[in-house]
């Protein structure tokens, strides 16, 4: 059962700037972009806040320049842009495979790569809407003490589920992001924390303004698995990046989403001879991605399945590559 829509001051700016000076006047507001999100947030009581800033009215978050350094993509630009993208396509196959797996095609259209790399984490004691949270004393992320999924541990184990972030990271992405004391960047991989409650490294008054991608190298993909397969998000998602070098071999990058509070870049075993691919090698491969993520009961679908489904997408992608 949703609830009627709270009520809310929204602000319309125009400038990053405007945008900036907006959430400091408003202590606790939230920036809405494509609103795919925060709208069923707000729906279900998960998000109350007094002022809404609404971002699509910032064009300057809209604008992609292709250059030699790379490929600057605002964080207004919408997934079904991206996914449209040529140089993407050509230059981030992982990346554009990602964007055209977001959701349904109605979302895309609206929804924004800056909401979906800012995206909140997601659980089934969380997702759901205000009685029944209550009537389970809510949970550690909103209003209660508890992680339902970990009631032992002192964290919150929501898992991350944006399609996006494991995709522009295996391609070694930074985002901009712009505040009241101007514009840092910073590697995507170092914007998250592995806290459900709190997994974005993004201060009170800040906006992610682009993601920056360095000059096309590594071919790549990505997939995922999911319950319905026309509209979910991710249990799931794996990235991979493959360069493969002059003397034979070949470097894999591998990045995992939907199974942590964060996504995650995997440690691997060292390059791999490209000519002559060894079931050795995968082996490895497949091990150390199960090592290296903790899927918890977040989902109605168990870890364990996640876990094994992470890896062999992992090497099923990665073997394509070669
Ligand atoms: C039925 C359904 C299915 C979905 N399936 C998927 C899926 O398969 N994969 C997936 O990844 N997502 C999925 N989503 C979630 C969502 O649609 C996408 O993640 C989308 O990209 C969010 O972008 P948005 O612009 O709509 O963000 P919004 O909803 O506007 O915002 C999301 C969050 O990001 C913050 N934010 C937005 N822009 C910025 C910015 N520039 N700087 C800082 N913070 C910002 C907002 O404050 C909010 O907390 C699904 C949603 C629904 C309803």
């Amino acid at each position: 059962m949703t609830e009627a829509m709270p009520q809310f001051q929204l602000i319309e700016p125009s400038t990053v700037d405007e945008a900036v000076a907006a959430l400091q006047d408003a202590p606790g507001a939230v920036l809405c972009a494509g609103g795919t999100d925060l709208v069923v947030q707000l729906r279900q009581g998960l998000s109350d806040p007094g002022t809404l800033v609404n971002l699509s009215g910032v064009a300057a978050l809209s604008t992609v320049e292709e250059t030699n350094k790379g490929l600057r993509v605002g964080a207004g630009v919408t997934l079904a842009e991206i996914a449209g993208m040529e140089a993407v396509a050509n230059g981030y196959p992982a990346v554009a495979k990602a964007a055209q797996s977001v959701a349904g095609p109605s979302h895309r259209e609206v929804a924004t790569l800056g909401g979906n790399l800012c995206l909140d984490t997601r659980c089934v004691y969380f997702n759901q809407s205000h009685w029944w949270r209550k009537s389970n004393s809510f949970c550690l992320k909103n209003r209660g003490d508890i992680c339902h999924v970990a009631p032992k541990g002192n964290r919150c184990r929501a898992a991350f589920s944006g399609d996006m972030a494991p995709a522009l990271m295996v391609h070694g992405a930074e985002i901009e992001i712009a505040g009241a004391n101007g514009v840092r960047r910073i590697a995507l991989a170092d914007f998250y924390h592995e806290d459900g409650a709190e997994h974005i490294n993004l201060e009170p008054c800040e906006i992610v303004v682009a993601a920056h991608l360095p000059p096309p190298g590594p071919t790549s993909d990505y997939e995922k698995i999911r319950v319905r397969g026309s509209i979910d998000f991710p249990l799931a998602g794996v990235a991979v990046a493959c360069n493969k070098l002059d003397d034979g071999t070949a470097q894999f990058t591998v990045a995992v989403t939907g199974t942590n509070s964060k996504p995650l870049l995997v440690e691997l075993p060292g390059d791999l001879n490209a000519e002559e691919p060894n079931d050795a090698f995968f082996a490895t491969l497949e091990k150390q991605v199960q090592k290296a993520v903790s899927p918890q009961r977040t989902t109605t679908i168990a870890p364990h399945y996640r876990r094994l489904s992470v890896s062999a997408l992992t090497v099923r992608l990665a073997e394509g590559l070669l």
